[in-house]
């Protein structure tokens, strides 16, 4: 077949539309209401799942909660709906988020322009169409000029390659598709492999239920309190009369929240006033020692050990046992801060009951799952049921997933195999009218999601509405200007102490990946601006194709 007759006969049956978002959470729900209220497109909406929600929709383990305060963990576009809601906690636990986006979703009657169930298995850029030909696992297809993955940075579970895996007799759960009707552990025998942020919230749950819990521990991690509380109604009245401060304040911050303000040096303070203001934050809770310290911490490894020995020293004072306690230490020359940091209620405590046995996978690994538990180099352990608390395969790993080809055949994965690309971290050159929201090489984990997502929602739809303005079919970010921008983060990046470390923020929880840092550090007051400046100055660092090529080098002008 011919290029023009494939094209023909891949469009042949094909829904035309102007734009296909793909996810349906906080990022697709966003993009899908501007793209169609605001900017009065036909835009089509696919999701997996059979409701909206993304993260909040799959994570339904015990304890899953989000670890920002509800007031800045929202969405601020709208004064009605941040006036209507009420928060029941100070951080919102799943369900209660969940319940949120489907008022949004009600709110703004976005349901009806999205199809679920739907997986999208492949996209293709049609050079000739400028179009993006998108197809689902159905079978069904699309024809968009804009195609806009909002699939999430954690929405690709990372379960791993276990020997003998599949011949486990009891139940298998992996967090990240937790079943909806949840799991009932009483009286059982629980076997969790992980130790990150999502089973730190579910491990003291889940060991109040079960007749024992084995915490199987490849590498401790610095947790802190998140010190949640109920909201009251004083509370809720105090928030919403203050949310235009509030969101400025998150706004103008590094990190898209509205609390915190670190002081500059850990070393300048005498060690009891470090001591006194770790302690402060650590009461304070949630990212307060991470965001609100020194700011230091993250450049200076000096600095960063008297954070990661202040919570060191709070872990053994909440161990009871002090060989449980040193296991759960981080080790000696592990920095503090350099992987996300994980909150949690009870962790520590969940220790001193007798119904949980701590299991140091580091010094004797797995090496098989057994039919009836797994067998590590030293021992068997018994269950009835196997948690996968073990992650994501973060930032492309969703993208990856959909088969991206954009123009002369480059696949997005060929393109990305020594890491992501992008400029601003929102396009990738060769693949045109293709826009990333919170993606790799932007703030993306290291800025708050809500405020990211519609900083980038809002962007895109700018971009859009400029391209429709000017008759312009396609939009292509400049090769060198994507060339410059991946110096830029990894400048900024080998800055701090962060590279170092190893963690998913490197990609290295997944075997073969390659170890690059992912995302932009020089925070979100700045990084707004740089895309604020991007689109006054109309798109610099981007190449346009006129609707009537004639018409392009006019609209640049
Ligand atoms: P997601 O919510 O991940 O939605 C992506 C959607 O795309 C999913 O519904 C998925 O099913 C769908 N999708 C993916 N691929 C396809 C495909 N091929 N076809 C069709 N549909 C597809 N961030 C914070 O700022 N604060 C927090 O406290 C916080 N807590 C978190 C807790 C957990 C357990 C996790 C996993 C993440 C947390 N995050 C937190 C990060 C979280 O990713 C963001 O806050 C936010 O929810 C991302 O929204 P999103 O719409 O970009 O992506
Ligand atoms: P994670 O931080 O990647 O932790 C995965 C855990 O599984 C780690 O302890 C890891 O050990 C272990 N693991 C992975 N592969 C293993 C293997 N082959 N053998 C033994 N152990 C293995 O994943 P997560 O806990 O799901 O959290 C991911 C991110 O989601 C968080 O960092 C955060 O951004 C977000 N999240 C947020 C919240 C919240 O509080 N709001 C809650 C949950 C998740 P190693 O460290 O040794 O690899």
């Amino acid at each position: 077949m011919t290029n023009t007759s494939m094209n023909e006969a891949s469009s042949a049956g094909a829904k035309h539309v102007d734009a296909v978002v793909v996810g349906a959470g906080f990022a697709g729900l966003y993009m899908l209401l501007l793209l169609r209220d605001r900017l009065g497109l036909d835009v089509v909406g696919l999701e997996a799942a059979d409701g909206i929600g993304g993260v909040w929709y799959w994570n339904r383990y015990p304890g899953a909660r989000c670890d920002i305060a509800s007031c800045d963990y929202s969405y601020s576009f709208s004064e009605e709906l941040q006036q209507e809601w009420t928060w029941p906690e100070k951080y919102p636990a799943q369900p209660d988020i969940l319940a949120y986006l489907e008022h949004v979703a009600e709110r703004f009657d976005l349901k009806r322009s999205f199809q679920f169930d739907t997986r999208v298995i492949r996209a293709d850029f049609d050079e000739r169409s400028n179009r993006w030909r998108i197809e689902t696992a159905h079978g069904t297809r699309f024809v968009a000029k804009y195609f806009i993955p909002a699939t999430g940075v954690l929405s690709e579970g990372n379960v791993p390659e276990f020997k003998g895996r599949e011949n486990f007799a009891g139940r298998n759960c992996f967090t990240g598709r937790w079943p909806k009707g949840g799991v009932d552990f009483s009286g059982k025998r629980v076997g969790i492999i992980g130790t990150g942020a999502t089973a730190m919230q579910a491990i003291p749950i889940i060991a109040e239920q079960a007749a024992h819990l084995y915490v199987f521990q490849r590498t401790p991690s610095f947790g802190v309190p998140l010190q949640n509380e109920p909201m009251s109604a004083e509370e809720d009245r105090r928030i919403k009369a203050a949310y235009p401060r509030i969101r400025r304040a998150a706004r103008e911050s590094f990190g898209g929240l509205s609390l915190l303000e670190a002081r500059p040096s850990a070393l300048a303070d005498s060690p009891a006033e470090r001591r006194a203001h770790y302690e402060s934050r650590y009461q304070a809770g949630g990212f307060s020692v991470w965001f609100g310290s020194y700011s230091d911490i993250f450049f200076d490894a000096t600095a960063n050990e008297t954070a990661a020995e202040f919570v060191r020293q709070k872990i053994r004072e909440r161990v009871k046992d002090p060989a449980v306690a040193a296991l759960l230490c981080p080790r000696p020359g592990v920095t503090y801060g350099t992987k996300r940091q994980p909150c949690e209620s009870g962790y520590f405590e969940a220790f001193n009951r007798d119904n949980v046995t701590l299991v140091d996978i580091h010094r004797a690994p797995i090496e098989e799952i057994t039919p009836q538990g797994l067998r590590t180099a030293d021992a068997s352990y018994e269950f009835d049921y196997l948690i996968y608390a073990t992650g994501f395969d973060a930032f492309t790993g969703a993208l990856f997933r959909m088969n991206i080809t954009g123009c002369q055949g480059l696949s997005l994965n060929k393109y990305w195999s020594a890491g992501p690309r992008s400029y601003l971290g929102i396009a990738t050159s060769g693949f045109p009218n293709m826009f990333n929201i919170t993606g790799p090489q932007s703030p993306s984990v290291f800025y708050n999601f809500p405020p990211g997502i519609e900083m980038h929602c809002e962007w895109i739809a700018d971009c859009i509405r400029f391209m429709e303005a000017h008759g312009l079919a396609r939009i292509d970010a400049d090769a060198e200007h994507e060339e410059a921008w991946l110096r830029h983060i990894v400048e900024l990046a080998d800055a701090t102490l962060m590279p170092k470390a190893s963690s998913w923020y490197m990609g290295d929880n997944i075997p073969g990946k390659p170890r690059v840092f992912m995302f932009y550090l020089g925070g979100g007051q700045k990084y707004r601006a740089l895309i604020d400046q991007e689109a006054a100055n109309r798109y610099p660092g981007f190449n346009f194709v006129a609707e009537d090529t004639a018409q392009a080098d006019a609209s640049k002008g």
